[in-house]
């Protein structure tokens, strides 16, 4: 049941650029309204400046200590400069290798150079030179319920005055695994970490040791952490900086690594056929996000699912991109499909280093020190991450929250899409809940070389006047993009408006 209502799903966001489905209307909400009121009724009453204080209003209130910057009818708009950005990044060179912590930020596919932040709340964020843009990063995930969110900030805070690193267990890491297990239909048992990098070593030294089998099978385009063996055809990072593998990583820890393209079931079945006995495990992302938004096709799910149980090898969801995303349970929740073993990240950490690795009970107790599978980690559990983990998914789980995520990305994609075919431009683009992505060519897009087909010059360009017009999209055409729930229709207007104005540049 939950296939075939997945299968029209999953068609709808292939055919968006065809066919697109009917979008839900949407009211701004009452308080920015009533507050849109008031403004106006002290000073204003065109209807411009009526939707510029709405948007004030809101700002306003997201970062309460700073100045309302209204712009009024005639003001001088500030003009767009990055000075002191170049003069951080170039100092960052000197300090960090390619002055960046982690490659995808340092824009080298779109061209130019990284703005460096200085704050963020709720949907946006701030650089250091004063320039606001509209966030559809996230942080790379963790933000779905909005940056900076003052309850989490709360929470924090009370936990800190008790220490911020116990290297013991704590009562938080009971409360989160609680949340996770009983969320994620996958897990009995969990263990924490403190990346999806790390999660995802932890599951493939666990599948190897459950099955005693060394193979494992991965996608093109997926990502699954920068461990070796998962370093090859490992997606966006990688992919736009034109590194086919990374030198450093031995052949002995690759050797063990089977390709095959994403959605593709007669190349998995030929692998399974190659290497009987051999394959320990399949793992991949539910939802591709790590080469554009990509979504599985119901056959290819139930087939690795049933290709894995007939063959004595483990499933693998990484969701730690998906993971309280798609829904509350994650994709394996939306799709209906459940692994026998999950990664996850992102979220569960609200914002903090935080990575899980969990599954079926028989397998997770072969963990060290309830097994004998080896691994461990100096700040895993630790109580700032879970608190900040527990409080996000608290939020996620009020009623209505993947309804809205699902309505405002919707409305951002249609509309995105609407305003590039309008202009004249191939391009199509998908959704699910909080997810999305769109790609500089017709589509359907089903694997990463479908999505290579997209027009990367092109999407560097619109990349470089979107941030003028301050919308802050993935630095690149591979990743997908995240909507949160302090996304409002006002930020996904805004954003349609410039995309509007951008593709007409092109
Ligand atoms: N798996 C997936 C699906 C990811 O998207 C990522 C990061 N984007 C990782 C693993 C690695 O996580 P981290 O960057 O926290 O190490």
């Amino acid at each position: 049941m939950r296939i075939l209502h997945h299968h029209k799903t999953i068609h709808q966001q292939l055919q968006i650029n065809r066919s697109p489905p009917p979008l839900l209307s949407y009211q701004p909400s009452i308080a920015s309204t009533k507050m849109a009121a008031a403004i106006t009724g002290l000073a204003v009453s065109s209807p411009s400046l009526l939707t510029q204080a709405v948007v004030s209003d809101r700002r306003f209130r997201r970062r309460s200590a700073s100045v309302v910057r209204m712009t009024l009818v005639g003001e001088e708009k500030k003009t767009y400069t990055l000075t002191k950005s170049e003069e951080a990044f170039k100092a960052a060179k000197e300090l960090m290798p390619g002055g960046v912590n982690s490659p995808v930020r340092a824009f080298k596919s779109v061209g130019g150079q990284p703005i460096i932040i200085d704050s963020v709340k709720g949907s946006h964020m701030w650089d250091i030179d004063g320039n606001e843009y509209i966030d559809y990063v996230g942080s790379w995930g963790p933000a779905i319920i909005g940056h900076a969110d003052d309850e989490v900030l709360a929470a924090l805070a009370e936990t800190m005055k008790k220490g911020t690193s116990f290297g013991a267990p704590c009562l938080l890491e009971n409360v989160l695994a609680e949340m996770v297990i009983s969320a994620v239909p996958s897990i009995e048992m969990v263990r924490f970490v403190n990346s999806g990098t790390e999660a995802c070593m932890g599951v493939l030294r666990l599948a190897r040791a459950f099955t005693g089998r060394e193979k494992i099978i991965k996608f093109e385009g997926c990502y699954h952490g920068h461990a070796d063996p998962f370093l090859v055809k490992a997606g966006s990072g990688v992919a736009t900086l034109g590194l086919p593998d990374s030198p450093g990583v031995p052949k002995a820890a690759t050797y063990t690594t089977l390709t095959s393209p994403y959605n593709d079931i007669s190349t998995v079945e030929s692998l399974f056929e190659a290497n009987k006995g051999e394959i320990a495990a399949i793992i991949l992302e539910p939802v591709v996000g790590n080469a554009g938004f990509i979504p599985p096709t119901p056959e290819f799910l139930s087939f690795i699912r049933k290709v894995t149980k007939d063959n004595g090898a483990l499933l693998i969801f990484d969701e730690v991109m998906t993971g309280f995303r798609l829904s509350y349970g994650g994709a394996q929740e939306y799709f209906g499909m459940t692994p026998d073993l999950t990664t996850l990240g992102k979220i569960i950490g609200g914002g903090l280093p935080v990575g899980a690795y969990g599954g079926r009970r028989e397998i997770m107790e072969l963990v060290a020190p309830a097994g004998p599978m080896y691994q461990a980690g100096t700040l895993s559990g630790n109580p700032l991450a879970m608190t900040a983990g527990i409080h996000t998914l608290k939020r996620l789980k009020q009623p209505g929250t993947y309804e809205y995520l699902n309505k405002i990305t919707g409305e951002l994609v249609q509309g995105f899409v609407d305003a590039g075919k309008k202009a004249g431009h191939a391009i199509s683009g998908g959704y699910i809940n909080g997810m999305f992505g769109f790609f500089f060519t017709d589509g359907p897009v089903y694997n990463f070389e479908d999505a290579k087909k997209s027009d990367t010059a092109k999407f560097g360009k619109f990349y470089r006047a979107m941030l003028e017009e301050g919308v802050y999209f993935a630095p690149s055409q591979f990743e997908a993009g995240f909507t949160s729930l302090a996304h409002t229709h006002e930020d996904i207007q805004q954003t349609i408006a410039a995309a509007d104005k951008v593709f007409k540049t092109l």
